[in-house]
């Protein structure tokens, strides 16, 4: 492999943004200054353009099935739409295995799964779906492979109850591991839904009225409290999706609690009347937690620019609308729950977040890449631009406009939630550990390029709270 050397960019970091080049020598970045020169070297120009560290999205199901169907995207098309989007590290979030194996199997599984097909390098977090100790004992060999978080999901059949929850964080807060939690209350989901459905109310709506915001927040709450009595293990809310949810961890953290919390676009920039749309569209938003109301998304926003928010992830779970309309146009309740993500999360975010002066350009940079890579172990390898550090590089170009459609996006889905919608800010090349895997909306190298990556047990710098 040749060395390449990228000049004349305006280089972005989450602290700082200065012009320079980049030199990158057998997969890693090697240099950053001004003026960089070597002997033979492939030189990339990016005069008017970022460069960026890859983004990292800790939260994609690339290998999901449910109601008896696939997501579109396997680890192949997943990430190769993830590289398109200018991701260029995703962390997966297995589903569920067999009832009663091992905290590993799902691990094995999916590296299995995932070997020879990946375009972008990839992490992987543990699920609980039952609590012993021999599940608990686990943990120690799966962090020696380099998982260093685990889930807990609150609803769903893998559900955990108090009591194993408190057995897992006793656990993982001692080992160092990082709890993540599908925050919401599976009582109140059972009970409303079965409301409605005696009711004949089953249009999609109906799947946003049966979780309401409160449903999140007193999830949310209890797991606070959990991790309270746990010695305050440290635990992270994936897909905070509401402004009573924010207000708890925000009071949890004033009082110095660790906890993190990630928020996805669909929870930032769309909002419950999407379950209105004609033609059983509706159905195209039925996801976990579901869309919220504006205030929602606004109170999102603001944890976001605030620090509240750590992290822009994407439940990337891309089920087809054909599949949906097919299982759910009768029954918002059979609909596979899921939707499309990881190729639109750094353009959107830069789109709607710089470009609307809700964002820094900087935290912009902090929140897609550097933050999520501090906080899954991944730092300071993956996630900022550093001499030592992998040569993950997005080259971006702030003025390219695209329409999102699904002809306009690499992703295996027939729909994207955010059709029609004009954003302006796209990668032009990504580059993962120094090959260049998309250039100019094309994939250039691919297929079983992306690697396993092996995450540390904790940070390495301490995440600043400010
Ligand atoms: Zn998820």
């Amino acid at each position: 492999m040749n060395d390449t050397l990228i000049k004349n960019g305006l280089m972005v970091t989450a602290s700082e943004t200065f012009r320079g080049d980049i030199l990158i020598s057998k997969g890693v970045i090697v240099r950053i200054g001004s003026a960089l020169d070597h002997p033979d070297v492939e030189v990339i120009d990016a005069e008017g353009r970022y460069v960026l560290p890859g983004g990292v999205d800790v939260h994609t199901h690339l290998n999901l099935t449910a109601g008896g169907v696939k997501v579109g995207d396997g680890f192949f098309e997943g990430t190769a739409a993830a590289a398109f989007g200018g991701t260029t590290c995703v962390v997966e979030h297995p589903g569920f295995g067999p009832e009663g194996c091992s905290l590993g199997h799902q691990i094995d599984a999916y590296l299995k799964e995932a070997d020879g097909q990946a375009v972008t390098d990839y992490g992987l977090h543990a699920v609980f779906q039952h609590v012993t100790e021999s599940v608990l004992d686990d943990l120690a060999d799966l962090v020696q492979q380099g998982v260093s978080s685990a889930k807990v999901y609150l609803t769903y059949d893998g559900q955990l109850d108090d009591h194993q929850i408190l057995k897992v964080l006793n656990r993982t807060g001692r080992m160092g591991v990082l709890t993540t939690f599908h925050a919401e209350n599976d009582a109140i989901i059972g009970f409303l839904r079965g409301k409605y459905q005696a009711q004949g109310q089953l249009k999609p709506i109906y799947h946003a009225l049966s979780r309401p915001d409160y449903c999140e927040a007193e999830a949310i709450q209890r797991i606070l409290r959990l991790a309270q009595a746990a010695g305050d293990a440290r635990v992270y809310i994936v897909h905070l999706s509401t402004a009573s949810g924010l207000e708890a961890i925000a009071s949890a953290r004033s009082k110095g609690q660790q906890v993190y919390a990630e928020v996805c676009p669909q929870h930032l920039l769309l909002d419950d009347s999407c379950y209105e749309e004609p033609n059983h569209g509706g159905l195209k938003y039925i996801m976990a937690p579901p869309l919220r109301k504006q205030a929602d998304c606004e109170a999102l926003w603001q944890g976001l620019s605030d620090g509240t928010v750590d992290v822009v992830a994407t439940d990337h779970c891309s089920f087809n609308f054909a599949d949906k309309l097919a299982l759910g146009k009768k029954d918002f309740s059979k609909c596979p729950g899921g939707i499309p993500g990881v190729e639109t999360r750094v353009p959107l975010m830069f789109s709607e977040g710089v470009l609307k002066g809700r964002l820094s350009l900087n935290r912009f940079v902090d929140l897609v890449a550097t933050a999520p890579a501090k906080i899954m172990g991944l730092y300071p390898r993956k996630g900022t631009l550093m001499p030592g550090g992998d040569a993950d590089v997005v080259i971006f170009d702030p003025d390219k406009e695209k329409t999102i459609t699904p002809e306009t996006l690499r992703h295996n889905a027939d729909y994207s939630p955010y059709e029609g919608m004009r954003v302006r800010g796209w990668p032009v090349l990504t580059m993962v550990r120094g090959q260049v895997v998309m250039q100019e909306d094309r994939i250039i190298a691919g297929k079983g390029l992306g690697k396993y990556v092996k995450r540390k047990l904790k940070p390495r710098e301490q995440i600043q709270q400010e």
